[in-house]
C-alpha cells in the first residue's frame, strides 16, 4: 500500500482509492471498476462528500423495503467487495438476505476472489458461482445477463450497489424492486431504480445497516407507509439541487 500522510487534505479519498487499487492487484476489481470509481468521486466532490438529507430519506425507504421483502438479495461486484465487504455481510445478516456475486465484466477467477473476500468477512453462503443454477435475464446480451436461479432470479427486492444502467433496467423489467447506491443522480441506474441512494457506499452502507436495525421493530403498515410516501424522482431532484446549491456557494464565496 502506498504511504499517504495522515495530514494530506485528501487523505480519506486517497485511502479509499488505495483499497480499490489493492482490490485490482488482488484480482477483485476490474480495470473498468477503477474508472467507475473516478466518476463516482467527481460527483461526491460536488455533493460535498457528505450524506445529504435526501440520501438519508432514501436510506430510510430502502431499509423499509428490504425489511418488508420476502426474498431480499444483495448483488455484489468487485468495487463493492473491495470497498465494504464487512458491511455487505453485516447487512445480509441483519436482513436475513442472500448474497450473490454478479459481475458486469464476467470473469470466473474474479468471482472466486470476491467470494473469498466475503467469506473472510463472515459470509456463510455466496451465490453466483454454480453454473448448474445459472439462469438468463431476458433482454441483455453478454455474461452479465446470467444470474442464479435461487438468488437474484427468485428475489423480490434486489440491492445492486454501483450497477450499470442496462442491468438495472432489465432487473426492473423482470419485476424486481431495485435499490441502488450511485453517486451520480443523472446516471441511467439512478434514474431507473425504484430507490436510489445518492451517497458514497463508504458512508451509506453503514447508515443503511443502522436504519435496518432501527426499523426492524416497526410493523409492516408503518414500513409500507414509508415506502409509499417515498418518491425517487423527488429524491433525485433534491440531490441535483444540493449540487446546484454547492456550486452556487462556491461560485459566489469561493
Ligand atoms: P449508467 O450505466 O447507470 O448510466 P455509467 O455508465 O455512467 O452509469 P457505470 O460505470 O455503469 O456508470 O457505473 C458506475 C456508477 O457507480 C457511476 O455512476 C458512479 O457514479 C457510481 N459509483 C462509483 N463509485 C461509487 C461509490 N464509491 N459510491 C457510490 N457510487 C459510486
Ligand atoms: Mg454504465
Amino acid at each position: 500500500m502506498a504511504l499517504i500522510p495522515k495530514n494530506h487534505p485528501r487523505a480519506k479519498s486517497l485511502l479509499i482509492r488505495e483499497r480499490l487499487v489493492d482490490g485490482f492487484e488482488n484480482g477483485v476489481v476490474a480495470k473498468e471498476g477503477l474508472l467507475a470509481h473516478g466518476r463516482g468521486e467527481a460527483f461526491d466532490y460536488l455533493l460535498g462528500e457528505k450524506t445529504t438529507k435526501a440520501a438519508k430519506k432514501a436510506i430510510k425507504a430502502a431499509a423499509s423495503a428490504l425489511i418488508l421483502a420476502k426474498n431480499p438479495i444483495i448483488s455484489v461486484n468487485g468495487n463493492i467487495a473491495a470497498l465494504c465487504p464487512k458491511e455487505i455481510v453485516q447487512l445480509a445478516k441483519t436482513l436475513d438476505a442472500k448474497i450473490e456475486v454478479n459481475l458486469f465484466y464476467e470473469n470466473r477467477e474474479r468471482k472466486k476472489n470476491i467470494v473469498k473476500i466475503l467469506k473472510k468477512n463472515g459470509a456463510k453462503n455466496v451465490l453466483g458461482l454454480k453454473p448448474k443454477f445459472y439462469k438468463r435475464i431476458p433482454g441483455l446480451d453478454s455474461a452479465r445477463r446470467i444470474v442464479d436461479k435461487n438468488g437474484i432470479y427468485a428475489a423480490d427486492v434486489v440491492l445492486v450497489p454501483l450497477e450499470d444502467g442496462d442491468r438495472a433496467i432489465s432487473l426492473k423489467k423482470l419485476g424486481k424492486k431495485v435499490i441502488t447506491f450511485d453517486l451520480n443522480p443523472l446516471s441511467r441506474t439512478a434514474q431507473t431504480a425504484h430507490i436510489t441512494i445518492i451517497d458514497n457506499v463508504i458512508r451509506g452502507m453503514g447508515e443503511l445497516i443502522l436504519a435496518c436495525k432501527k426499523l426492524s421493530g416497526k410493523n409492516d403498515a408503518t414500513l409500507r407507509k414509508i415506502v409509499r410516501h417515498y418518491s425517487n424522482k423527488r429524491n433525485l431532484s433534491a440531490n441535483i439541487l444540493e449540487i446546484k446549491r454547492n456550486l452556487t456557494r462556491r461560485a459566489t464565496h469561493g
